[in-house]
């Protein structure tokens, strides 16, 4: 990591009376660097105005920063077009559309959809409102003992009754990196498509979408050091316009009458309505601010950060760590006799935010035999210090319950 203190960018990392936070709960939400605040600030106040719409200066402006946001995601992303960069509210609601919109005219009865055991609500629930509708089959891929996503037996259960593969490309939970190349060439070689939920990975890896080889992928820019209420779907543009709307309204059409509505192409087809104009333009300030800093370095200060939780925190006999040793910035972990949510009430008496709970990932939770995890996980900001004061608390902790 370069030498400057990140976290002096970063107003949230401070307490009211001026004390350190040590903010472990990235994997939630990341705190927002000042670029992305004032870029939001300008946008909603000396530049604001509509986009798509106005002929008067100012709302051209928007649209043009509206456009080179776009822009920027798909180079952010390794996107052959900005045409494939659909702006959504989060990842919940791109994965919805997938779900809703492809899914309508992809998955039919009999046919199967392909979730892993450690996935997301949001990776989940769409699918299963969808195998509803359709009378579709819903599979789910087990983990390896270390909480990976099992690839052989993904690779030797996938036929040609599967549509649809849908995983995560980092889990929230555990931090497990999914092998993607061979995810992909397994979807593929059935012919089905390959979803990722790329909510964890899009803030700690270089994303490059002709190299991953998916069908589709989707982020939350509020994971991303940007504002809540947007998010990214990515998808080729040709199966963008094979895909039917999936909400109607201003903006996604071509041509209303009564008789027949003619539909934009993608991306405008997907976006029906005044969009989030400042959140996205706060996301390419944010995506700036990533990409700077670069994505590969981030990833490998994040994975340090996770060794070093890792090795300190087993040397306290009461926590048992979850996941793999090569996680992406995420650590969770279970404490005998204690109650994840008195770990965290604990923790932040101690000016130390972790989560605890179960993380949106119930069925993850049922497979590791537990209620709920307590989870730290690390951002661009994080350091040894919070590592040492996240260990500190937990040693208090294992006092206090000892
Ligand atoms: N998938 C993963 C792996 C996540 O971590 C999250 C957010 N916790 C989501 C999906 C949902 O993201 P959002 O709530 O921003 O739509």
């Amino acid at each position: 990591m370069e030498k400057r203190d990140l976290r002096t960018d970063f107003p949230g990392l401070t307490t009211a009376d001026g004390q350190r936070w040590h903010y472990l709960d990235t994997a939630a939400s990341a705190q927002k660097p000042q670029q992305v605040i004032d870029a939001m600030s300008r946008a909603m106040g000396e530049d604001y105005a509509t986009v798509h719409r106005g002929v008067y200066a100012r709302s051209a402006n928007m649209t043009m920063a509206f456009e080179a946001a776009r822009e920027r995601v798909a180079r952010f992303i390794g996107a052959a077009s900005p045409n494939e960069c659909v702006f959504v509210r989060g990842a919940t609601e791109g994965i919805n559309l997938v779900a809703q919109s492809w899914g309508s005219v992809n998955i039919q009865a009999g046919d199967r959809i392909m979730l892993s055991q450690l996935e997301h609500h949001s990776n989940i629930v769409p699918w299963q409102l969808l195998a509803e509708k359709q009378g579709a089959h819903i599979d789910v891929c087990p983990l390896t003992d270390d909480g990976r996503i099992d690839l052989d037996w993904l690779e030797a259960n996938l036929t040609e009754q599967h549509r649809i593969v849908a995983l995560a490309h980092v889990s929230n939970v555990l931090g497990s990196i999914l092998g993607v190349k061979r995810a992909a060439k397994a979807a593929h070689a059935v012919g089905a498509k390959l979803l990722l939920d790329g909510c964890q990975a899009a803030p700690r890896m270089r994303l490059n979408m002709a190299e991953l080889g998916c069908d589709f992928y989707v982020f939350s820019a509020h994971k991303l050091y940007g504002p809540t209420g947007v998010g990214v779907l990515w998808a080729p543009e040709d199966t963008l316009n094979a895909m039917p709307p999936y909400q109607g309204g201003g903006a996604m059409i071509d041509r209303v009458t009564f008789a027949k509505t003619t539909y934009a192409p993608a991306p405008g087809r997907f976006e029906a309505g005044t969009p989030m104009i400042a959140e996205v333009i706060a996301l390419h300030a944010a995506i700036d601010y990533v990409d700077a800093l670069d994505p590969e370095k981030l990833f490998q200060h994040e994975a340090e950060l996770v060794r070093q939780a890792r090795s300190e925190l087993s040397q306290i006999n009461s926590i048992r760590l979850l996941g793999p040793e090569q996680s992406a910035g995420i650590l969770s972990f279970t404490m005998e006799g204690v109650h994840p949510h008195d770990i965290g009430t604990i923790l932040d008496e101690e000016q130390v935010a972790i989560r605890a709970g179960h993380h949106c990932a119930q069925p993850l939770m049922d497979h590791l035999g537990v209620p709920a995890t307590a989870r730290a996980s690390f951002g661009l900001y994080s350091d040894a210090e919070d590592v040492a004061a996240l260990v500190r608390g937990l040693k208090r902790v294992a006092t206090i319950f000892g």
